[in-house]
Parts: structure tokens; C-alpha cells; sequence
């Protein structure tokens, strides 16, 4: 069995302040130690379910050198390897080749969620709301939808418990969440300690990868058409005369195409890449 693991940090239980997220702030070390070993207890979860090939995808903008590259390591689980990446969506041979099965693990809620400890859709800064073909989604989608495009199911969501309910609502019942904390406010939670947190990730991971069968790959549809409103006007320039993309509001951009992966290469990924 072939598990793909991608992972976000914001949804890691003791992390609840940006600075535990932010590449150079005295926090973030604190933040990438709590990140590694939550990955560690999946890997240890999925290797208990029979993963005889487990590839880690960091997909956390921690800013500077350190974005897609917040694991350390040293301290992770030699049963993995990881990919650092120069964008996120960037990295999908493992997908290409086949894999059975991935587990989000630290997600956070999309932007505009009261509960959503750290909550946001791709970039605070810049990004508000996301549509996958009408339909209001936040990064989980965006995995989710990665994955499905190679039909290969996400199983196992963690993170808190808003980002778990956002997953459930996408995915459907048969998917496996762990809650790891309940959220306050955006910058506030009740968590779980470390040590609960990794042993019920690391249950959930191996349950979870018994039924392949209990989560559809998912697909937004086809045809696929991706919106994003943005935060302000400013934003939407760069799309100005982009494949595919067209500017459809003062703050809104829809990139069409006949599958999503299509179009989202269209809107996110072409000019990052050489
Ligand atoms: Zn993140």
C-alpha cells in the first residue's frame, strides 16, 4: 500500500498563534516540533496498517526558506520521506505512479469560519473566498481534489474541530476525522495535549486505512470552474491576460476548464513554475 500523507500546520493541536506558524519567529520552533511529530503518528498509523511506501507533503507557507519545508528532518519517522516543494500543488509523481490512499493531517477551516482556529483559504493576505463549481471550499478541497485527480481517496482528516466538520461535509460520513482541539476564535482553543492528540492520530490513520473503499476520490466536477475573491482590487491584476482565467468582478477571478486540475494549473500554478 501506497499513502501519501499532506500536512498543514495550523491545525496541529498546542498551535494557535500565527507566530507558532511563521518561518523566523522565536514560536515557530515550538510550532515545527509539535507539526513533525503529529506527522510521525501518522506514519507510525499508517505503517501499523500495512503502508509499505509513505510520502510526506509539507504544504504549509511558513514564508522565507521555510515554506513547504517546516518538518525537521532529523526528528521525522525514517518509514517516510518527504517532499519540499518550491509551490504547493507542485509535487504530484507519487500521485502520477498510484497511490491507494492520503491523510490530511493539521488542517485548518476555510476563511470566514467563527470556529476556525487560524482559519483562512490559501493566503490571509491576499485570498477570501474559493468555489469549486459554485460550491464554497477551503484547503481541503484543494488536496482533495489534487488526489482525486489521480483517483486516490482522502481518508483521514485531522485538524480542529471545524476543519474536521468542513472535511466531513465535502467528503461524506465514511470519511475518518480526529479532532485535536475545539476552536475559541481564530486565535484561541481548547487542545488537546501533544501526547493524546499523536495517539488518536495515529489510531485514526491505521482505522482509516482498513476501508480504502469509505471515501469517493473526489471531484469537483466537470466541467471545472474555479473562482477566488480576493481581498482587494489590486490582486486580481496579475491575471490580467492569463490562459484561461478570466477577471469576472472588481475582486474576482474564474479560471475554466474541462477538469479541475486543468484549470487550477491555469490559476495557481503556471507562473511559479520555470
Ligand atoms: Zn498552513
Amino acid at each position: 500500500m501506497r499513502v501519501h500523507i499532506i500536512s498543514d500546520m495550523e491545525g496541529v493541536a498546542g498551535i494557535v498563534r500565527a507566530e507558532q506558524t511563521s518561518g523566523g519567529e522565536p514560536l515557530y520552533d515550538e510550532g515545527r516540533k509539535l507539526y513533525t511529530e503529529e506527522i510521525n503518528a501518522a506514519v507510525r498509523g499508517a505503517k501499523a496498517a500495512g503502508a509499505k511506501e509513505i510520502v510526506v507533503m509539507d504544504h504549509h507557507g511558513a514564508g522565507k526558506g521555510w515554506s513547504f519545508n517546516s518538518l525537521l528532518p532529523e526528528a521525522l519517522d525514517p518509514a517516510c520521506e518527504f517532499v519540499v516543494q518550491s509551490s504547493w500543488t507542485q509535487y504530484t509523481e507519487f500521485l502520477e505512479e498510484g497511490c491507494d490512499a492520503c491523510l490530511l493531517v493539521g488542517m485548518h477551516a476555510m476563511a470566514g469560519t467563527p470556529d476556525g482556529v487560524l482559519n483562512h483559504t490559501v493566503s490571509g493576505r491576499e485570498w477570501f473566498n474559493l468555489r469549486f463549481n459554485g460550491v464554497l471550499v477551503g484547503e481541503t478541497a484543494i488536496n482533495a481534489a489534487l488526489c482525486g485527480n489521480w483517483n486516490c481517496p482522502v481518508v483521514l482528516v485531522t485538524g480542529d474541530e471545524a476543519a474536521c466538520r468542513e472535511a466531513k461535509a465535502l467528503l461524506g460520513d465514511g470519511l475518518t476525522t480526529v479532532s485535536v482541539k475545539t476552536g475559541i476564535g481564530a486565535g484561541a482553543a481548547r487542545n488537546l495535549t501533544p501526547t493524546v492528540a499523536r495517539e488518536l492520530i495515529e489510531e485514526g490513520a491505521r482505522d482509516a486505512l482498513k476501508d480504502l473503499t469509505a471515501v469517493e476520490p473526489y471531484d469537483p466536477g466537470r466541467p471545472a470552474e474555479i473562482e477566488v475573491d480576493f481581498m482587494h482590487t489590486g490582486f486580481v491584476d496579475s491575471y490580467r491576460g492569463r490562459n484561461g482565467v478570466e477577471i469576472i468582478g472588481p475582486r474576482s477571478i474564474c479560471a475554466r476548464a474541462d477538469d479541475w486540475w486543468t484549470a487550477w494549473r491555469n490559476l495557481f500554478l503556471e507562473p511559479s513554475l520555470p
